[in-house]
């Protein structure tokens, strides 16, 4: 079997609507590495989308999911239940920064972002729900209507839920500080919906697909102030930026407030799929009996696995090695920018492990250079790195390297990356 018999015959079978990122296709993986149907190996530094931040069937997990396979499959948690989802539920109402938590579990990223705002819509009893632009909640319905990009996620979509709204999200690098974004709220509860309609806002602490875009801190407590003196509700979106990447098991904990949701998936189980909403016992307590669900919702493999992948967490110091791989990842790419060599780059920016840099068409410059990006990650691949784009204008390069990378492989990541630089200048 070659990649490009399997390319041939992929194009022929599934819709061009799904993305390829990469064109190799996946024979084994092992925790930073993948090696494909040729026997060519990669450095992943995309972790499934920021799924391995545990990196591939990491022995632990896949052991308890193996045990979880022997004893039983499904049963819908609806009709049978069983401990290991209430044991997770305990045990994430004890880790998110929400006092008096309960949580729902899910399968999907979009799933958990749609229960998320059906339990708002529901404890408010009001329709209007506030995102951001360059934000990314999922490709349903509501998702994507909350989703701030229109290519190629919304374009020709439409129509989307109504009372969805977008406000510009904090860049100062693009020009937009903390002030901007708060005086757009206003200028929107002035011109479009008033407060007392809004059931929620959601946002990414750090944007992911829009970019990996910090919230600065200040922006944050500013939007918990509003949220509490107009009844608004905060969910934090931590699909992307959860379970270690950004250097805390939730990236919200390095803002000092309490979202009243917050939404779960990826990295949650370590591959498997599983996502959840954690949010206050009483408006979690909202919705009637039946309002609430899914088939497959909490699957017993899926907690089997994240129990493992919390454990992991706390026993490899996950959280710990993010900053200091985030730190090297900032330091080397620093390097890399400061060479008269390679192709411009410019800003470069992380939270922890979750790292990114954009490339612009002139030093020192601000225009994005997304052509540049295409042949950075095309260039990467032919010597083994697997590398995602990502940001509004597709300038931007995220590093997602697996939590539990080794240190040799990290830098061997890196020389490529600063190779693949020098080879598209
Ligand atoms: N929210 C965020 C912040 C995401 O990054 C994503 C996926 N990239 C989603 C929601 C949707 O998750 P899924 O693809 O599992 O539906």
């Amino acid at each position: 079997m070659s990649n490009i018999d399997l390319l041939t015959r992929r194009n022929a079978s599934v819709p061009r609507g799904v993305a390829l990122a990469t064109s190799i296709f996946v024979e084994k993986a092992q925790n930073a590495e993948i090696w494909d149907v040729e026997g060519k190996r990669y450095l992943d530094f995309a972790a499934g989308i920021a799924v391995c931040n545990t990196g591939h069937r990491h022995p632990k997990i896949m052991s308890v999911a193996n045990q979880q396979n022997e004893a039983f499959v499904h049963t819908a948690f609806q009709v049978v239940p069983y401990e290991r989802y209430i044991a997770l539920a305990e045990r994430l109402n004890q880790l998110a920064p929400i006092s008096n938590a309960k949580t729902i579990l899910m399968t999907t990223g979009a799933e958990a972002v749609e229960n998320a705002i059906k339990i708002a819509r529901h404890y408010t009893k009001r329709p209007a729900v506030i995102s951001f632009v360059g934000g990314f909640h999922g490709r349903s319905m509501l998702t994507m209507g909350l989703t701030g990009k229109v290519i190629p996620y919304k374009a020709g979509f439409g129509p989307f839920p109504a009372s969805l709204y977008h406000v510009p999200f904090p860049i100062a690098h693009h020009g937009v500080s903390s002030e901007d974004s708060l005086h757009s709220l206003e200028k929107l509860f002035k011109a479009d919906v008033e407060p007392s309609q809004v059931a929620a806002i959601i946002i990414e602490p750090v944007q992911g697909e829009g970019g990996f875009n910090i919230a600065p801190k200040e922006f944050m407590q500013a939007l918990r102030q509003l949220c509490d003196q107009h009844g608004i509700l905060l969910i934090c979106d931590e699909v992307q930026t959860g379970f270690g990447r950004t250097g805390k098991l939730f990236a919200t904990e390095h803002y000092g407030i309490e979202p009243d949701l917050m939404t779960i998936a990826k990295s949650l189980a370590g591959g498997f799929p599983l996502s959840g909403v954690i949010g206050q016992a009483e408006i979690m307590d909202s919705p009637e009996p039946g309002g609430l669900g899914g088939t497959y919702g909490g699957s017993p493999i899926g907690c089997a696995a994240a129990h493992a992948v919390l454990d992991v967490i706390a026993d490899e110091q996950l959280c710990a090695r993010s900053v200091k791989i985030g730190a090297r990842m900032l330091e080397r790419i620093q390097q890399m920018k400061d060479r008269s060599d390679t192709t411009a780059i410019g800003d470069v920016r992380g939270l922890g492990a979750m790292v990114a840099f954009e490339l612009v068409k002139e030093r020192g410059g601000h225009r994005p250079d997304a052509d540049k990006v295409k042949q950075l990650t095309a260039k990467a691949l032919q010597h083994g790195l697997i590398l995602l784009s990502c940001g509004i204008y597709g300038n931007t390069v995220r590093l997602l390297a697996p939590l539990t990378i080794p240190d040799e492989q990290l830098e061997e990541g890196l020389d490529i990356l600063e190779t693949s630089l020098v080879e598209v200048a």
